[in-house]
């Protein structure tokens, strides 16, 4: 068999590409060697925002583009992405002042062309004490603002629906196990079910997430891998829940966290450890629990918590590697080519989960040297996706 484009991984990523392959009348075959979003697409803060944080690290481009394509999810997906009101409290020692903060979201409201979602407004006191049992001693404000949310794992299945709808296919159990790549594309084999199967394609895109580095490292004659980081974000599942969202600023080193009502629970990540171990041993450690729990009851003291009950999973960012805190680094996809100018083999590493379709645009023109003109058959920007 042969395919324009094989790609490794049924994340957001992969079945982003995948339609946007399709789309634009290429022949695809995905490979997944678990499930359709059995990683990182499934363990993500669950939020389509513009991430108001990356302001703070100037990642403006980052964030406009997010705010885009979050007014995009909403129109195309409303039963899959909703708005929700997300509250900032600001206390006498939080860093960030109520000044800053609204400078913040007037800078959102700009980077999002005042769209209808870009209004904030600071609370009246008289409404602090409908705000779950936030502690209101020394707060000076608290700021309300829109962002939305969804559930991943449905979103990613919902692009490859409308992906297979224009004709990609899936393999699923395939794990890739080998890639050649030679002048005119890429032979590719990967072990299913029963046995080894060898397809031709002329790129093969590697969205394969944690694993892209492994994946990388299959590809002959060998490329050099990027230098990445893995970096653990757990998130934390009570089971009982809050009536709002809150963007709060963790008490012990000051790293944005959020609590957020999720399908009648509550959500509350995440956290930043340096993950060492394979992408598959990635679980939420004591000390991470102990540093959400901290902070959650740090701004509701009076909740109780029922320790025995409380569910947890972890998430792998691929972050360019670095001496720093990894919470100040770019979020920006990492792109990785065998040849920039015209590439055999694409890898795609970190980003968001919010920006899936805007990445895919991205790849399909890096990939457009080395495959063949074909006609256009739907644009990503007008399919609906459904549950
Ligand atoms: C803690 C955390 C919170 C986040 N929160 C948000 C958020 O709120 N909003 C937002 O917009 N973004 C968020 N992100 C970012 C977003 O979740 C990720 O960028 C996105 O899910 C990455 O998707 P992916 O497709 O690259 O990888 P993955 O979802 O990890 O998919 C990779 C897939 O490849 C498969 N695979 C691997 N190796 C092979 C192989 N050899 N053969 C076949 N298949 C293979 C795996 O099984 C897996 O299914 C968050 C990320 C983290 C870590």
């Amino acid at each position: 068999m042969s395919y324009d484009m094989v790609i490794v991984g049924a994340g957001i990523q992969g079945v982003g590409v995948a339609q946007a392959a399709v789309a634009a009348g290429y022949s695809v075959l995905v490979l997944e060697q678990k499930a359709v979003a059995a990683a990182t697409s499934s363990q993500s803060s669950k939020l389509i925002h513009g991430g108001l944080r990356y302001l703070e690290s100037a990642q403006f481009s980052l964030v406009r583009e997010s705010l885009q394509e979050r007014a995009l999810l909403l129109e195309l997906a409303p039963e899959l992405v909703r708005r929700v009101a997300m509250h900032i409290p600001v206390y006498g020692n939080t860093t960030r002042s109520p000044r800053l903060i609204a400078t913040g979201l007037w800078l959102y409201r700009l980077l999002s062309g005042f769209d209808e979602d870009s209004e904030f407004s600071r609370l009246h006191r008289s409404e602090w004490d409908a705000l779950d049992g936030l502690q209101t001693r020394d707060l000076r404000a608290v700021y309300r603002y829109t962002e939305a949310q969804t559930d991943d794992a449905a979103l990613t299945r919902a692009v490859l629906r409308s992906a297979q709808s224009l004709g990609a296919e899936l393999q699923m159990p395939a794990e890739l196990v080998g890639a050649e790549h030679h002048a005119k594309g890429v032979r590719v084999t990967y072990r299913g079910e029963a046995r080894e199967e060898t397809v031709e394609a002329r790129v093969l895109v590697n969205c394969a997430g944690p694993w892209a580095t492994e994946v990388i490292e299959r590809v002959t004659p060998a490329m050099k891998p990027p230098e990445v980081e893995l970096v653990q974000g757990s998130h934390l599942l009570l089971p009982q829940s809050l009536n709002h969202h809150f963007y709060l600023e963790s008490p012990s080193d000051r790293r944005a966290i959020f609590a957020l009502p999720w399908e009648g629970r509550l959500l509350v990540g995440t956290t930043e450890t340096v993950h060492q171990g394979a992408p598959e041993e990635a679980r939420c450690l004591d000390s991470e629990r102990d540093y959400l729990l901290g902070a959650l009851t740090h701004y509701f003291p009076r909740m109780t918590i029922p320790r025995d009950q409380i569910e947890s999973f972890a998430g792998l960012r691929v972050l360019p590697k670095a001496e720093d805190s990894a919470f100040g680094r770019s979020r920006e996809v990492l792109f990785h080519a065998n040849n920039e100018q015209a590439p055999r083999v694409l890898s795609i590493m970190g980003g968001k989960l919010t920006t899936y379709r805007a990445t895919a645009q991205d790849v399909l023109k890096r990939l457009r040297p080395s495959l063949p003109a074909r006609r256009a058959v739907a644009d990503t920007a007008k399919l609906p996706l459904t549950p």
